[in-house]
This record gives structure tokens, C-alpha cells and sequence, in this order.
């Protein structure tokens, strides 16, 4: 079979080789990839940043966004059942085994397409059902965005979360990116019926914009709407959500997130950059403000669950907008255009089948 891979640790090294097709264990089920879904988390792995190849293996399978279907049941799945894989596999450690490997202790998990397990960007997968979770057939079209949407829901619910400590309601919020995992969240948080900001640097017409519009939200533009103005235009932030995984506008929603807000952490940083801040002034703000920062990483099959029910609530309430994020569909021959146009583009999807 045809998988796409990359060598990790090198640039630009993402090619199409062939691959033994895996044979399922009396504990596994057959699956065949139907899409996979390319985000920013490839491309730092494609540019040998990010990612780390099955101990004793030179190559990664890249993918971790896919939907599939059982070619041979067993457990609750039967053949033909669509399903979403999970990315993470569990180490030891206590959260691990009680099924929170999101929130793994000891960084002795791996991670399916990112670190030390073969990715979904290949046309068959062996897995247990226990990774696999099933999606009805009324979400087909959109399932390949599930696990980016598990992603945004664990962030989104955790920052609701912190919000239980008062009695000041949720009111405004502010997400920061708009790639597919800040359009995500925008939807989750307009869907809970908050009023809503999304940033980014195009300008309000492009497809962006138009998308967030689209929802009810505010389409702010970075160049005219810098962070560090924005609680002075638009008030208290109650709810930040930093999608971009620029550390730069993660220290300026430090200041920018409001009195009793939350800011939730998203985005992967892959680098070194240095930055000189104003400790005291981010520190006395966080204090007296009484304000949360917390970051939030992969997901558990709870939030799996959760995504393809606010996936199904999202497309009936805002028919074909979830659609209109995969804004490009390739084959596996066009892995290099791919990788390449994933950056401006909102949700590249190859098709395997
Ligand atoms: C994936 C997560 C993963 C994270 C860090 C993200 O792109 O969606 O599942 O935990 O990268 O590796
Ligand atoms: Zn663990």
C-alpha cells in the first residue's frame, strides 16, 4: 500500500513510498483511510521541527486527522461502520490507564503521525476498537474535521471549566487564528451563544472573514485591531483563546484577557524564539485580575464524542459552513502541494480513496 511519510528531524523530506499492508491482530480491526486532514502540526513535522519516528524506524507515516472504514469487523465495530481514529496511545502513568492519555504525566505516550507511532496517511490501518471511535453516517462529509474539533471542544469546555468559579456570567470572548482550530472553536463558543471575536491578519473579506461573519461572530483584522487594544474597544474578554501558536500573541493575551477571564492555550510552538516582556506588569495584571492561563493538548475519546455531536449541532444550525472549511481536496500525489498550500489555506484533505 501507498503511505505518506516524512524523515523526522529533516526539512522537506515528506514522499509517497510503499508500505506492507498491515494484517490485523486477533485484538484489531482492519480499517481503510477514506480522508486524512493536514494542519499546522505536518507542516512543523514536514519541516523536520516537530516529530519523532517509531523507536527503530528512520520514517513517520504522517496523518493524524482521518476518517476511515471497517474492511473487517470485530468488537462493537462492523464492517463498513465509519470510524475516526484517536492520536495518542497510552504510556503507564496513572491518567494514561484510566483512559486520559490527553493528560498524560510522564510524556510516555506516543502519538499517531507526530511521535513514535506511524500516522493515518497511508490506505489501511490495523488498530484496536478502543482507539477508534464511530461516526454516525449523517456527518460522513464533515467527520475528517473531528479530530481537530475534539481539540477545540477539550479547550473550550476546560475554559467553561475555570469560568465555574464565579458568579459573573461568560459574555465575550476572543479567539486569536483562524485557521481550522480557531474557526472550530469560534463555532463552539457562538454555538453557547457568546459574543464572539475572531483575529487574524487577512482582511475582512477574504474567506476568513467571511466564514466567521458567517456564524455571527466579529471578523477583527489584525493590522487594524492590534491585541493590546482591543479590551479598550471592546471591553472585558471573558473568554481568550489563543489558536495561532505564536508565542509573541500568547504573552499579549496574557495582558488582553480580561478581569476573571481565562485564556486557553492552543497552539504548538515549535522553536526558540526569546521575547523581552514586562513581567511585572503580565504577572500584577494575572494577579489582580484573578486570571487563568492554562494550555491544553490532544484529547480523550470523551472529547472525541463530544466533537462529532457539536460537529452534527453545527451543521444544522449553520447548514454547509463546516463544508466550506476544506477548502482544498488532493490526492496522496500531491503531498508536496499539500504541506506547501496547507499555510494560507484553511483545511487541506487528502482523499485516499
Ligand atoms: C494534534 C494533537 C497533538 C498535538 C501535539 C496536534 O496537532 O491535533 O492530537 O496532541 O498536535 O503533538
Ligand atoms: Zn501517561
Amino acid at each position: 500500500m501507498r503511505a505518506g511519510v516524512v524523515t523526522p528531524g529533516s526539512k522537506d523530506t515528506a514522499r509517497v513510498i510503499e508500505m506492507v499492508e498491515p494484517r490485523a491482530q486477533q485484538d484489531e480491526v482492519l480499517v481503510k483511510v477514506l480522508e486524512v486532514g493536514i494542519d499546522g502540526t505536518d507542516l512543523e513535522i514536514s519541516q523536520g521541527r516537530y516529530g519523532e519516528a517509531p523507536t527503530g524506524e528512520e520514517f513517520l507515516v504522517l496523518g493524524h486527522e482521518a476518517l476511515g472504514q471497517v474492511e473487517a469487523g470485530g468488537g462493537e465495530l462492523r464492517q463498513g461502520d465509519l470510524v475516526v481514529p484517536m492520536v495518542r496511545r497510552p504510556g503507564g502513568c496513572i491518567n494514561c490507564r484510566s483512559g486520559q492519555y490527553d493528560m498524560c504525566l510522564d510524556g510516555d505516550y506516543r502519538e499517531c503521525g507526530i511521535k513514535g507511532a506511524h500516522g493515518f496517511l497511508r490506505e489501511y490501518l490495523a488498530e484496536e476498537p478502543r482507539f477508534l471511535v464511530r461516526v454516525p453516517e449523517s456527518v460522513r462529509h464533515i467527520a475528517v474535521l473531528t479530530e481537530p474539533m475534539s481539540i477545540a471542544t477539550k479547550g473550550v469546555m476546560q475554559a467553561l471549566e475555570f469560568h465555574r468559579r464565579g458568579v459573573n456570567p461568560v459574555e465575550r470572548a476572543l479567539v486569536l487564528g483562524t485557521g481550522s482550530l480557531g474557526l472550530l472553536a469560534t463555532a463552539l463558543l457562538r454555538f453557547q451563544g457568546l459574543t464572539t471575536y475572531a483575529l487574524a491578519r487577512q482582511p475582512k473579506s477574504s474567506l476568513k472573514g467571511q466564514l466567521v461573519e458567517a456564524i455571527g461572530a466579529t471578523y477583527l483584522d489584525a493590522h487594524t485591531s492590534p491585541i493590546p487594544d482591543i479590551p479598550r474597544e471592546l471591553g472585558n474578554l471573558d473568554l481568550v483563546i489563543e489558536a495561532t501558536g505564536n508565542s509573541t500573541i500568547a504573552f499579549q493575551a496574557m495582558d488582553a484577557v480580561g478581569v476573571n477571564g481565562v485564556l486557553c492555550l492552543m497552539g504548538v510552538s515549535a522553536g526558540e524564539k526569546r521575547l523581552e516582556i514586562c513581567a511585572d506588569c503580565i504577572n500584577m495584571s494575572m494577579v489582580l485580575g484573578n486570571k487563568v492561563v492554562f494550555g491544553t493538548v490532544s484529547s480523550n475519546r470523551s472529547h472525541f464524542e463530544i466533537a462529532l455531536s457539536s460537529l452534527a449541532e453545527i451543521e444544522q444550525k449553520w447548514p454547509h459552513w463546516l463544508g466550506r472549511l476544506v477548502t482544498g481536496r488532493l490526492t496522496l500525489d500531491d503531498l508536496d502541494e499539500a504541506l506547501n498550500s496547507a499555510r494560507d489555506r484553511i483545511k487541506t484533505v487528502i482523499q485516499m480513496s
